[in-house]
């Protein structure tokens, strides 16, 4: 079972009755050549064998490797990529051009992809050749192809802005030429999936070898046009991982073959948990970032913030999620966030390796958790064990000294100065002090007023920054050390990184001060 049988309640509402559906749809992946083709990626040999290797262990029936006539580097990769895959057949790009059909044949490829365009638009403006031109071209091709015993795929560039009965032609040509498959391209884009059912269900009718399309994105229905014709009986589609290609990209791979094995039930060759894998190794060597939206490989397609989710999502995955992340290598992830509950929390303390939090501390985290979201959206793992440690040694012990309040002054020729108002013993004292730093005032002003009790030594001060831009919040992380040389470690988060600091002192304070009692 590729994808763990996902919850009935989920097809209940889906009909497939007056669908053409194959058993099963081959899976012919670009990523190597159309989604080379996205603006500014360029690959090496070495990167396309990589990303070759993979889509054969992903599953993939044909991978295209290049375009041979392309250059000497094309030529290069798909003889390399010819040689180096054992599972997966290779094809290579040609025109209807004996040359582009030889270049292939000299890279050894299991299948030669001709393509001519049969548009009007493009055969006035781009070909500028009549109908039975391309025709006669057309066919040539494949005839070619077939004449040296190697296995055919035609396309008709631009087939769905074609008129149907010239389109018919030059696809029956073809198959009577005898290629082995037909493929479908919806090359601008423009198809909506109601009228692809329709317009590759009258080609289905014409077609016996099968039938591929080839979908792009232009309109954001790249996937949905894709499935519409699987729908109407083509047995191959033309994909890219994580749906690059020219323009706004070709139907992607990942959320076409979950819905094949998941909503239609049609077998595919594709080991749905190298998914993420696959995708992630074409973000990286394409430099195309994904959005984290991505449908089933993006970061953010099994996260969940909103607090009722999680709450049902941990007493049943299927109430919040399709299928199991699992299935397509991915990990659910709780995203603490504004909308967070104590659940979450929960989950996320467990997963950190925090336990043991009682009922009240997990309530007052969670508090925090949403107080720091509203003004910062996300919180990463860093700020939720520095609340959490907070919240929990708040509680393990009273504190000695709490910070009520801070003023810090600070310039380019005035020594930097700071009050403080702190909370010592259930009583309220204020302390002066300057510094070279605003920090360094601050640290000096609380210990004008603890000074007998500690005296502390900073011994390590790191600031980060969580997230980017001036408004980023600083995580401040310091160390100090007492008279007997004992370092006390704290951390704070803060808009503020003075007020971050001046609270990770406190904090370190605190600390130094419980371990004095403890050794009295
Ligand atoms: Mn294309």
């Amino acid at each position: 079972m590729k994808i763990r049988k996902s919850h009935p309640s989920n097809t209940m509402n889906i009909d497939r009755e007056d669908f053409r559906l194959p058993k099963r749809v081959f899976v012919y992946d670009s990523t190597l050549r159309d989604g080379e083709q996205t603006p500014g990626v360029a690959l090496s040999v070495k990167e396309k064998v990589i990303i070759a290797k993979q889509l054969e262990k992903l599953g993939v029936d044909i991978v295209e490797a290049g375009f041979p006539a392309n250059s000497k580097g094309e030529m290069d990769a798909v003889s390399r990529i010819s040689r180096e895959l054992t599972n997966s057949k290779v094809s290579g790009l040609s025109r209807v051009l004996k040359k582009d059909i030889d270049a292939c044949i000299d890279c050894d490829v299991d299948i030669v992809h001709t393509f001519v365009s049969t548009s009007d638009v493009h055969l006035k403006y781009q070909m500028k050749k009549s109908q039975d031109e391309i025709y006669s071209m057309a066919v040539d091709a494949v005839e070619y192809v077939k004449e040296h015993g190697l296995p055919c795929l035609f396309s008709a560039m631009d087939a769905t802005r074609t008129e149907m009965g010239y389109l018919l032609k030059v696809l029956k040509g073809t198959e009577e030429a005898g290629a082995d498959i037909i493929n479908v391209p919806d090359t601008v884009g423009f198809m909506i999936p109601t009228s692809m059912r329709t317009f590759m269900g009258r080609i289905r009718d014409e077609i016996n070898v099968v039938l591929d399309v080839h979908c792009h994105n232009d309109y954001g229905l790249a996937v949905a046009n894709t499935l519409a014709a699987v729908e109407a009986g083509a047995d191959e589609i033309q994909v890219t991982i994580n749906g690059i290609g020219e323009r706004a990209g070709n139907a992607a791979l990942e959320p076409i073959v979950v819905a094949l094995l998941t909503i239609y039930g049609v077998e595919v060759n594709i080991e749905p948990k190298y998914l993420t894998e696959t995708s992630q190794l074409v973000e990286r060597y394409t430099g195309v970032a994904l959005s984290p939206c991505t449908p089933m490989v993006g970061r953010h397609a099994f996260a969940h913030e909103s607090g009722i989710h999680v709450h049902a999502l941990i007493g049943k995955a299927s109430t919040f999620e399709p299928i199991e992340p699992e299935d397509v290598g991915q990990k659910r992830r709780f995203v603490l966030g504004k909308l967070t509950g104590k659940h979450s929390i929960k989950a996320a303390l467990d997963e950190l390796g925090i336990t043991d939090v009682s009922e009240e501390s997990v309530l007052e985290i969670t508090g925090r958790v949403k107080e720091l979201a509203e003004r910062n959206k996300l919180v990463s793992d860093v700020d939720l064990i520095s609340i959490a440690e907070d919240v929990i040694q708040t509680k393990m012990f009273h504190p000695y000294v709490t910070l009520k309040e801070l003023v810090v002054t600070t310039g380019l020729n005035i020594p930097p100065s700071a009050t403080v108002k702190v909370m010592i013993n259930g009583e309220e004292k204020v302390g002066q002090g300057t510094g070279v730093g605003p920090v360094d005032a601050a640290a000096n002003a609380i210990e004008e007023i603890v000074g007998p009790i500690a005296h502390l030594r900073l011994r390590k001060f790191d600031l980060s920054a969580l997230t980017g831009g001036t408004d980023a919040l600083g995580a401040v992380t310091i160390a100090v050390e007492d008279k007997q040389k004992n370092v006390f470690e704290a951390g704070a988060v803060h808009e503020d990184i003075v007020v971050a600091s001046v609270n990770a002192f406190v904090q370190a304070l605190n600390k130094a001060m419980y371990a004095a009692d403890q050794a009295k």
